[in-house]
């Protein structure tokens, strides 16, 4: 008896968008058929590893492709697990693939999407309706005395099913009716370009009208000796189904202490910038029998972006998705694969610098994550951190910083928006007068990921913009405080009291009147500001004005406050100073005030010019 089966509606939605909108990615429909194969043959693989009970026991573990040009039809048979009558009207009625419904909401952002990033996601097995006017699909189960079940449908609102009488073997069999447009699909030629371009790498032998055809060992097993970076990238495009070259790649390859072979890969850039999730991680084999897809366990979390495989004899086949997090061998497999990759990274960084520059530009964020979340190897990984700096364009290392300081106990830094306003900082007068390079650090992140660093080859790293960090030595200068100066010093506290914590000599300025410097310990302006955001409660802490007295301004002012009556001019006068030093960090805490204040200036100006 035949059932009629409505498709749920947002299949239905699916295959409106895959029959109008993918012509230009036809020919995927054979890859999507041949991975269900791949994945129906793994599927048994580990059952029969597991020693259940299987029908036609003896049937060879194989993919055949059947071109038959006088029905115009292609039929794809697989020897896999099968399907019972509920499992089709399951798997083949309703979205199960958690790539298609990603690629519905990929498809409705299309905009903001590169065009080659939807082949990374796949629309599985309803792809076939972008060539097929009619699909018949024939499937018996591994399991014994499930009957074999026949699935039909057109692609429109339902599909049927049929439970077959006869003899049937295991396997699944998908007959593809073409469309009068898709006839260029009977071409055997046209078949076996396509299968070598999308499924070179399956682990089955792939038949084409009864031929078998050339293919490749799983890349892993191979000895890396006998591969070519080609070889890599081919891989690369296989396992992520997309178009584009891996950034870079690594291939671990023994025996002891744990069996791994594993290639793992950098991929060209971070998919989560787009605000896309990443289907492809890094699946687990046993001696190619997959174990599981994406496996978060094998590598930190920060290492999440990673792309590849792993074999390893020592895993348990049956391992859970529950057990996997603890399993020993696992933790030891992460533990390999960690340490290889950080020791492959900093081989990079030594070799290749501009290819490692691509790298940190794009993944950067997630080795500094790994410092912040205080990973135990968060020492290595800051030997991988590249920075800014004040004497040069490119980036340097912690260790590249250090190699050109005098100062080997120090490593100076200072914190802004953007580097063009840094450069200008009175702060780094002193560090361009002595030859002392400075990181320039843009992203307020990157500051607390340096104090998790803590120290780096027993040098401390030093925020320049604080009152105790500067390169001269203060208790000589102090001397040279003259009475005067600390009279002027006394009023500007008493008048700037509420904005100031203190008011001081300085010893870091060469060519700027004043600034203002932050306490001891008090995080940088950024940082502050950021908290301030985050909570309107945290109350930046106050900091200390610096005057350099050989500059003109410094003597102007001071005369002017010691012996001007107009207390009025001078508090406008004393903020205003205050104002300014304020925009040369970078942000104004008052700017109404600061408004009006200016504008009080200019008044007195104009005044003092007519008399
Ligand atoms: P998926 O990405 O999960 O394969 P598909 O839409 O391609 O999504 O297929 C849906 C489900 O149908 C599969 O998860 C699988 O359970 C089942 N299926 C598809 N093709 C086969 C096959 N050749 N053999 C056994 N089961 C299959």
């Amino acid at each position: 008896m035949t059932r009629r089966i409505k498709f749920k509606s947002e299949v239905g939605r699916l295959l409106e968008i895959v029959i109008h909108s993918l012509y230009k990615h036809r020919e995927i429909f054979l890859r999507e058929l041949i991975s269900n194969s791949v994945d129906a043959l793994n599927k048994l693989k580990f059952k029969e590893l597991q020693g259940e009970d299987i029908v036609d026991k003896d049937l060879e573990h194989r993919i055949d492709i059947k071109v038959n040009q006088s029905e115009n039809t292609i039929e794809v048979v697989d020897t896999g697990i099968g399907m019972t009558e509920d499992e089709i009207i399951e798997n083949l009625g309703t979205i199960a693939h958690s790539g298609t419904r990603k690629f519905l909401e990929l498809l409705e952002k299309k905009d903001n999407v590169k065009e080659e990033l939807i082949g990374q996601f796949g629309v599985g097995f309803y792809s076939v309706f972008m060539v097929a006017e009619k699909v018949e699909v024939i499937s018996k189960s591994f399991r014994k005395d499930a009957p074999a079940v026949k699935w039909a449908s057109e692609g429109k609102e339902r599909f049927t099913v049929d439970i077959l009488e006869g003899n049937y073997k295991r396997g699944t069999s998908v007959k593809i009716y073409l469309k009068e447009d898709a006839k260029e699909f009977l071409s055997e030629s046209r078949i076996e370009a396509i299968i070598d371009r999308y499924s070179r790498f399956v682990p089955y032998p792939i038949y084409l009208n009864g031929r078998k055809l050339k293919q490749v060992k799983p890349l892993w097993l191979e000895n890396p000796r006998d591969l070519k970076k080609e070889d890599y990238e081919e891989f690369y495009k296989y396992l992520t189904k997309s178009e584009l070259k891996p950034l870079n790649y690594l291939h671990i390859y023994s025996d002891a202490p744990v069996d791994l072979k594993s290639i793992i890969y950098i991929p060209p850039f971070s998919l989560v910038k787009f605000g896309l999730e990443d289907d492809t991680g890094i699946r687990l084999y046993n001696r190619r029998v997959l174990i599981a897809e994406k496996t978060e366990e094998l590598v930190p979390d920060y290492l999440r972006f990673l792309k590849g495989v792993v074999d390893s004899e020592d895993i348990q086949l049956n391992i859970s998705r529950e057990t996997i997090q603890n399993d020993p061998v696992v933790l030891k497999l992460k533990k390999t694969i960690t340490s290889r990759f950080i020791k492959h990274l900093k081989d990079l960084l030594k070799k290749d610098r501009a290819n490692y520059s691509l790298f940190f530009d794009e993944f950067g964020v997630y080795l500094k994550e790994g410092i912040v979340k205080d990973y135990p190897e968060k020492q290595d990984l800051a030997e991988l951190l590249l920075f800014e700096y004040t004497d040069g364009e490119d980036k340097i290392t912690l260790s590249e910083y250090l190699e050109k300081t005098d100062y080997k106990d120090s490593i100076f830094y200072i914190v802004g928006e953007d580097r063009k306003t840094i450069e200008k900082s009175p702060y780094l007068e002193q560090f361009y007068k002595k030859g002392v390079p400075v990181l320039i650090l843009t992203q307020v992140l990157d500051e607390t990921v340096l104090e998790h660093i803590g120290k780096f080859k027993d040098a401390e790293f030093k925020l320049i913009t604080r009152e105790d960090v500067s390169l001269e030595n203060k208790k000589e200068e102090d001397k040279s405080i003259e009475e005067s100066d600390r009279r002027f010093l006394e009023k500007v506290k008493e008048v700037l009291k509420d904005r100031i914590h203190d008011a001081i000599v300085s010893t870091r300025l060469v060519k700027s009147p004043y600034c203002l410097v932050s306490q001891k310990n008090a995080p940088s302006s950024q940082m502050e500001r950021m908290m301030n955001a985050l909570n309107k409660f945290y109350v930046p802490s106050k900091k200390i004005l610096e005057f350099n007295t050989s500059h003109p301004v410094y003597k102007n002012l001071k005369d002017f406050v010691l012996n001007s009556e107009d207390e009025k001019l001078k508090e406008t006068l004393l903020n205003s100073i205050v104002d300014t030093a304020e925009l040369t960090e970078g942000f104004l805490s008052d700017i109404p005030h600061a408004v009006e204040r200016y504008n009080e200036l200019i008044e007195r100006l104009v005044e003092l010019e007519k008399k």
